[in-house]
């Protein structure tokens, strides 16, 4: 496998980034994670973009423009003769010493590694996840914004240890208000006689680039969507329940905190989105 680091092609066994890195040091940088579709990737555009945004938030200068990451990227899948899979764009702070100062680091480094990625088994796409509420708070937007997509995942990953603890794949984490935000790796979407609802990003959701395109999606197929405060009694009495993710794409949510969600099995708001979402995929996107 070759892994695009700062500039070159290296092979993975050589793909090494300092200890002096501040991305390893102190979580001080920021990522993407993108999927590649028969050849195209699935919109490059929007998560150069979010990949912008973040740096801006962060002061972090990128090391490249949109069109020459959008280049590495598509370069990286074509060295590795991929054609399907998930690519992970990272860009740490760079090299400095062991203060936070990101001052003192002067070159930020950018890492391209395009694999293949499983995340769920494939029966849960068919039957649907069990999931549970988690207590670890999704972060305050006053404390790091939610829509950084930045290094530092440490609270999602308690969420996701505890979510672990009690038998599930995935949990919903609540804002600091006690609204659900998202899962520890994916936005959340429930159906409500016939409307499609989400939490807005100002109550802690990342801006996903899949659930930009449920949004799509769901006005192709006439189906009402919109940003809305949830609860989780919400969650509970919704007809449908469903996440997505780069990683997980669109998978179907059955149970909540052992509160069955609409019949218990992926119902028919999903399906069509679902089969949306599989046709748009092929077309929206980058070609390698
Ligand atoms: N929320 C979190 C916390 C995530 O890490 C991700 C990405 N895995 C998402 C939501 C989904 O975002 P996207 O559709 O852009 O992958």
């Amino acid at each position: 496998m070759k892994i695009y680091l700062d500039g070159n092609f290296v092979d993975a066994a050589d793909a090494k980034i300092s200890v002096f890195d501040h991305g390893l040091l102190y979580g001080d940088g920021i990522f993407e994670g993108i999927r590649l579709y028969k050849g195209n990737v699935f919109r490059l555009d929007e998560h150069l973009e979010r990949l912008e945004y973040s740096a801006k938030a962060l002061m972090l200068k990128l090391p490249l423009s949109r069109k020459e990451l959008a280049e590495a990227t598509c370069e990286t899948c074509r060295r590795n003769n991929l054609t399907d899979g998930y690519i992970r764009l990272v860009v740490t702070r760079g090299v400095g010493d062991l203060g936070l100062s990101p001052w003192l680091c002067a070159t930020p480094s950018l890492f391209i590694i395009a694999d293949k990625i499983a995340l769920y088994p494939k029966e849960y796409y068919e039957k649907g996840l069990e999931i549970v509420t988690v207590a670890t708070r999704r972060m305050s937007p006053a404390a790091l914004p939610p829509a950084v997509k930045s290094l530092n995942y440490l609270n999602n990953i308690l969420a996701k240890i505890e979510a672990r603890q009690a038998g599930a794949l995935e949990a919903i984490m609540l804002n600091d208000q006690g609204y659900v935000a998202e899962c520890t790796g994916d936005n959340i979407f429930i159906v409500h006689k016939g409307r499609i609802l989400t939490p807005s990003s100002q109550a802690g959701a990342l801006r996903g680039i899949t659930r930009d395109s449920i949004f799509d999606i769901a006005r192709e197929v006439g189906v009402p969507i919109e940003e809305h405060d949830l609860t989780r009694y919400d969650v509970w009495n919704a007809d449908e329940a469903f996440l997505t993710g780069t990683g997980a794409e669109v998978i179907p949510v059955v149970k909540l905190d052992g509160r069955e969600v609409g019949a218990g099995r992926p119902g028919p708001i999903f399906e069509k989105i679902l089969a949306a979402f599989r046709r748009r995929v092929l077309t929206e996107g980058t070609r390698i």
